[in-house]
């Protein structure tokens, strides 16, 4: 899906590399096509692996003209430094973060619906495997 609000104005200015992403995007109503706004662009998303959580940001994927809450896109900035500066940065710059749930038995990020065991959350390959 090509939106407008993914283009990034992208220069080379020695010393550095400047890349541009805007912070919104046109939204629509599903009711009516001629009420439009600016709704936020990016998310801030942490997906915890074990000890080796992976986060930064998105961009978000308007479902309005459905009526649904957003989705987003994999991360197109993996942020490097401590997730707690990352927590700060968002915080500050008033971007909303989304974290995954983490199984409470192989540790990965759980990306849909799942269940509980008596550990606690429990992603599908290991409800699949028939833990407890
Ligand atoms: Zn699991």
């Amino acid at each position: 899906m090509r939106n407008k609000a993914y283009i990034k104005k992208i220069r080379k200015n020695p010393p550095k590399l400047i890349i541009e992403i805007p912070l919104t995007q046109k939204r629509s109503s599903p009711f009516d096509e001629d009420l439009e706004w600016e709704g936020e662009n990016i998310i801030g998303i942490i997906e915890p692996r074990g000890y080796d959580p992976r986060y930064g940001f998105a961009y978000r994927i308007d479902m309005s003209y459905k009526d649904k809450a957003d989705q987003w896109t994999d991360l197109f900035y993996e942020w490097h430094d401590s997730i707690e500066d990352f927590k700060e940065f968002c915080e500050k710059n008033k971007i909303e973060i989304f974290e995954y749930a983490q199984c409470a038995y192989c540790k990965s990020a759980i990306y849909n619906c799942f269940t509980r065991g008596e550990k606690g959350n429990m992603c599908s390959d290991c409800e699949d495997k028939g833990k407890k």
